[in-house]
């Protein structure tokens, strides 16, 4: 696995990589990295000639400090995991490269980039937008993974790359788990074990909401949802959404084909978030 850390030093590597002829499949984390990114690798491996993963903590994406200052960084370990996958390239920036000068970019998503977690993590997905926009213009990917864990985020890279006309196919890929339901993510070896041991409830809500759904209107399993967690007291809800699939758009009455249920839980101080189809 060969690992950059300056622009110009892997533009040049891929440009002759791809003037070989391969493909490029890219992989952006920020690190600490798990099943859940390791799964978005093995089909870019599968569908690529050359897999390339970026690890880069993008400090404009965290709207809390403290989230930002704990957020847990294993390059060593995560080094190992990819090459023991088979990972081409490891790309790990510093901040200084990514952004050399102050950063006044803003991006407008509209309603898209205002609901849910746009609306509780101001600035987030300004954030996010300019720092997948410049690693897909340094990488020139063919294909970029994403995963549904973070939904928004997706739709909204979606239409990022869209709007911009960027040649770059974005590959939606399914959540991963742990045994216990619990949605896999870098901030999971934050919870204390208490909290690790009540967060799977989380996800037997959302089962909960998608058997529920069958039956009652999007208003009534949200408020079934979130009487449960009033009684929880572990467990804090910040929100839990029906909305569309597509647009992300809150739903009112009859739950149809591909809404999806949204929650954001405070276990502590760590902030988990999770998603389901519902029908
Ligand atoms: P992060 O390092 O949290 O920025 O995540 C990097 C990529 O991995 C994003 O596309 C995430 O959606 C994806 N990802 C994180 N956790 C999971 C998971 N449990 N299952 C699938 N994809 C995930």
């Amino acid at each position: 696995m060969k690992i950059f850390d300056r622009i110009t030093d892997i533009q040049e590597y891929v440009r002759q990589e791809k003037l070989a002829g391969k493909t490029v499949g890219f992989v952006p984390t920020m690190g600490a990295l798990h099943e859940g990114h390791l799964s978005l690798v093995r089909r870019s491996i599968q569908d690529n000639q050359l897999t390339i993963v970026s690890i880069f903590v993008n400090p404009i994406q965290f709207n809390n400090p403290d989230d930002l200052k704990n957020y847990p960084r294993t390059l060593e370990t995560d080094t190992e995991l990819l090459q023991n996958e088979g990972t081409d390239i490891l790309f790990i920036p510093t901040v200084d490269e990514i952004y050399p000068e102050e950063v006044t970019e803003k991006y407008d998503f509209g309603e898209l980039g205002l609901v849910m977690e746009g609306a509780f993590r101001p600035g987030h997905f300004n954030g996010v937008a300019i720092v997948v926009r410049r690693l897909l213009e340094i990488v020139k990917p063919d294909k970029a993974y994403f995963g549904e864990k973070d939904y928004q985020q997706l739709a909204i890279i979606k239409v990022l790359t869209e709007k911009a006309n960027m040649p770059v196919k974005i590959i939606q890929c399914p959540i991963s788990r742990e045994l216990d339901g619990l949605a896999r993510s870098s901030r999971n070896v934050r919870l204390e074990q208490r909290m690790r041991e009540a967060a799977p409830f989380i996800y037997s809500e959302l089962l909960r909401a998608q058997d529920l759904a069958k039956e009652f209107t999007a208003e009534e399993v949200e408020s079934k949802i979130q009487e449960a967690f009033k009684n929880h007291e572990l467990l804090k809800l910040e929100y839990f959404t029906i909305a569309d699939g597509e647009t992300l758009m809150p739903v009112t009455g009859q739950i149809k084909t591909n809404d999806h249920a949204f929650i954001a839980v405070f276990a502590g101080e760590v902030r988990l978030i999770d998603n389901i189809r519902l029908i």
